[in-house]
């Protein structure tokens, strides 16, 4: 399977990858669905979003700052690396990934796509004012600040710069994933349960237009019944495999 993988990578034209929260659980991210702890009262479905959000900003921003502090300390995996690894190779074109926590980023990935914005980012709930508080230097003060975010512009309440459960994808985002999913003739699915739609469509694309699909999952997902090779392996170890075997094959 690794071998067969590798192959078809090695000989792609134009690949690209589509991840979701299954690449950063072995950073020390949870998925959604691993939850626990401190939040187990809560579901994440019922915390990130727009309602829950305007019925109590107060407990949606806990949620958000507790994680903005937990991915913070997180550092990129083996898996993450392997993708900026064979972007460099010139075998991947591009990243597109559904998650908010910005380890793509940190591992070296040029060309990455954020299809649910970035949890370091926060926006205005009034006007167009936006911050990345890794770039302005404020995290710490900001995750220390006991009082609800507000707009240094307008006053308003700032939320955090991510898409909701309920809410639309960024469209240039996904015009822009849609048509590299056009393009690509390979796609490895990395770490997705491929029910979140849109996003999901976009490995469907890729086979629809004649390109191979690769799935690296512990668990089936709504990706598996497309995925011409299927590894059954959590991403960092698979994804080790298989630059290995690249490696032997170039
Ligand atoms: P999801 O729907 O993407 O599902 C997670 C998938 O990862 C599952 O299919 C699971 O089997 C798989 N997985 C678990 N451990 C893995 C491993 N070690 N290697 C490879 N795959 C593994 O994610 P979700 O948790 O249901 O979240 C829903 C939405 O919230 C998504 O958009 C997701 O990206 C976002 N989210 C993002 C982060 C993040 O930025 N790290 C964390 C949680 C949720
Ligand atoms: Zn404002």
């Amino acid at each position: 399977m690794i071998e067969e993988a590798a192959k078809l990578l090695a000989r792609s034209r134009f690949a690209i990858a589509f991840t979701g929260a299954g690449i950063s659980a072995e950073s020390g991210v949870p998925t959604f669905r691993g939850f626990n702890g401190l939040w187990k009262r809560y579901r994440p479905e019922e915390l990130a979003t727009p309602e829950a959000f305007r019925r109590d900003p107060y407990l949606v921003w806990s949620f958000y700052k507790w994680r903005m502090d937990l991915i913070r300390k997180a550092r990129p995996n083996r898996a993450h690396y392997a993708l900026a690894e064979l972007e460099k190779m010139d075998i991947l074109k591009a990243v597109i990934t559904q998650n908010v926590d910005d380890l793509h980023r940190g591992a070296g990935t040029r060309n990455l796509i954020e299809l649910h914005g970035n949890i370091f980012r926060v926006r205005c709930t009034s006007c167009d004012y936006r911050e990345n508080l890794k770039e302005s230097g404020r995290m710490g003060e900001f995750l220390q600040d006991k009082e609800l975010p507000k707009c240094p512009k307008c006053g308003s309440l700032l939320r955090p710069d991510v898409v909701w459960f309920g809410e639309p994808l960024p469209r240039k985002e996904l015009e822009e994933a849609f048509k590299l999913a056009e393009r690509a003739d390979l796609i490895l699915v990395i770490g997705t349960s491929g029910v979140v739609y849109p996003a999901a469509y976009i490995p469907q694309i890729v086979k629809e237009t004649g390109g191979k699909v690769i799935e690296i999952n512990p668990e089936e997902s709504g990706i598996t019944p497309i995925a011409d090779v299927f590894l059954r392996c959590p991403a960092g170890e698979a994804m080790e495999k298989l630059m290995d075997r690249i490696g032997r094959l170039l």
